[in-house]
């Protein structure tokens, strides 16, 4: 089997760990208690950041902080033009510091360099797009209600804010969320992953560089337990916003519940892509090998699972397994790796589950199927690997797996391809792949998803909103919708002169 392997470049890792702090009300601290938490590279084993460990003291204290910083306008009553400033220099100095940024991105994540560089330079397009979106916000006028009477839609930003974000996108998944926020007039209390808090850290040092007044974002590095939930709990947090797994974007619905603040959830994905027989072969063999392989899988919008016409599937399938032993696997330094370390032990642990399951439950494994080596690195890492012969009701079929792992099955008619993208808990993103545009237009009215692509996978523009139906979320990110999710509506019914006939009747 034919795999490329980069192997342990000599690329020097950091002398020092990057230490992590909080930032509460402007200020970077450490934890009351003074502890502390560790990263280790997913791909070399080393020490690569020491985190302030958070806990309910932290927490409280920041969402106090955003609260104030709310509450006195500070931010809030600021003129688009003013915020958007800020949030114009904060994308200026992100485009400065990508090389700093995303080395320790790839440090604590194990992606390849150059996509972590691809994805905080993309994120810089993202402040630089609420920017616009600060100066454009607006509400609505009703002049139609009569000669005495006129009618404006108010919109306000919702409040204080928490942003609590997963370890696969990090400095992505915070740019779709905290510009938007900030461009609303919200004030912010962030989390990022305690697996990888650096990236969320530099992000702090930029945003006081570019003048935001302390307290408008506040940082808080630690788990779940308790800092996050925390954050959700809080009475003082209007709203929070989450991406992350569909499990624990439930306990935080609940757990919102308690105090009726809004819940917007990015969650899982087990996006299908539906090849048929008329289609560019080579061009969706490309798009499903990238589709599987970016970010090693470890996406939400992974093109995970495929599903091809009968007549089409052997060639295709072949292809994808020959296109697979190009991919380059191995060490995320080397500016040639495409797929760099899976994040943890236990997660490569489960990724393999999913792929023996599968072989006990019938299914075989065309490519791949267990951990990779790489020569020189302590890290891990898993194989590029196909599984064909899937049947819908395998869990490597139904479940995100997260990991460089394609399910194949197959269908014989449209409304048969319809209905098995359609079966299944999750609605993030699908695929199809047609000549013919009756198909497309069909397949993209059809299924349950947030984002179809046609001829296409993993597209993605600032301007085009992102979001998911069923249990991959509520609410929507980017795009102008992404605006709207921070901003309350107020209306006013205004009477124009004494018109108003009394409702007691005096005599
Ligand atoms: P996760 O749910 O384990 O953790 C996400 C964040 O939530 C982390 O910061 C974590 O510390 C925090 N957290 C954990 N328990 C919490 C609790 N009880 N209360 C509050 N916060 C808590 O997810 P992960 O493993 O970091 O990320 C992978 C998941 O994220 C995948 O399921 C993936 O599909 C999803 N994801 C979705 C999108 C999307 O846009 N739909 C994008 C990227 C990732």
């Amino acid at each position: 089997m034919h795999m490329t392997i980069i192997p342990a470049t000599n690329h020097a890792l950091p002398a020092e760990p990057f230490q992590g702090r909080h930032l509460i009300d402007g200020v970077w601290q450490g934890s009351a208690d003074g502890r502390s938490f560790n990263r280790a590279s997913p791909a070399h084993g080393v020490l690569v950041s020491q985190s302030a460990l958070g806990g309910q003291a932290e927490a409280d204290a920041a969402i106090a902080a955003a609260r104030r910083a709310f509450d006195d306008g500070r931010w809030s009553r600021l003129s688009g033009k003013a915020r958007a400033a800020v949030l114009l220099r904060v994308a200026d100095l992100i485009e400065g510091s990508v090389d700093r940024i995303a080395l320790l991105e790839t440090l604590e994540s194990g992606k390849p360099i150059s996509q972590a560089k691809g994805e905080v330079a993309g994120a810089a397009d993202l402040w630089r797009y609420a920017a616009s979106l600060a100066r454009t916000l607006h509400g609505d006028s009703h002049n139609s209600l009569g000669p005495d009477m006129l009618g404006v839609v108010l919109k306000e930003p919702i409040g204080v804010v928490s942003i609590i974000t997963p370890w696969n996108f990090p400095f992505w998944i915070v740019s779709q969320k905290l510009p938007f926020a900030l461009a609303a007039g919200c004030t912010c209390v962030v989390k990022p992953s305690e697996m990888t808090p650096s990236s969320t850290v530099m992000l702090g040092e930029l945003l006081v560089q570019a003048g935001l007044p302390a307290g408008v974002v506040n940082i808080v590095l630690g788990y779940g337990l308790p800092v996050g939930a925390a954050m959700v709990e809080s009475a003082s947090v209007d709203m929070v916003t989450f991406t992350g797994s569909t499990a624990v974007g439930k306990q935080i619905a609940a757990t919102a519940a308690g105090t009726l603040k809004k819940v917007a959830l990015e969650l899982g994905g087990k996006n299908p892509q539906v090849i048929y027989p008329d289609a560019d072969l080579e061009g969706a063999a490309d798009a499903v090998t990238f589709g599987v392989y970016f970010n090693a899988g470890e996406c939400c919008n992974s093109g995970s699972r495929v599903i091809v016409h009968a007549d089409v599937a052997e060639a295709f399938i072949a292809r994808v397994v020959a296109l697979s032993g190009h991919v380059a696997f191995g060490d995320p330094l080397n500016s040639d790796t495409q797929v760099g370390a899976i994040i943890s032990p236990a997660h490569n642990a489960k990724i393999d589950s999913y792929v023996q399951a599968a072989v006990k439950a019938g299914a075989t494994v065309r490519l791949g199927g267990g951990l990779l080596q790489v020569p020189g690195l302590a890290g891990q890492f898993y194989q590029p690997t196909i599984v064909a012969d899937v049947t819908p009701d395998m869990a490597i079929a139904r479940d995100e797996v997260f990991g460089p792992v394609l399910s194949v099955l197959t269908f014989r008619t449209h409304d048969e391809a319809i209905a098995l993208v359609n079966d299944g808990t999750y609605g993030l993103s699908a695929g199809v792949w047609s000549e013919n545009v009756h198909t497309c237009m069909d397949f993209a009215r059809r299924v349950q998803a947030g984002t179809v692509w046609t001829n296409t996978w993993m597209d993605g523009f600032p301007e085009l909103t992102f979001g998911g139906v069923k249990q991959s979320g509520q609410g929507r990110e980017i795009g102008p919708y992404g605006l709207d999710e921070f901003l309350e509506v107020k209306t006013l019914a205004m009477r124009i002169g004494r018109t108003r006939a009394p409702w007691v009747k005096t005599r």
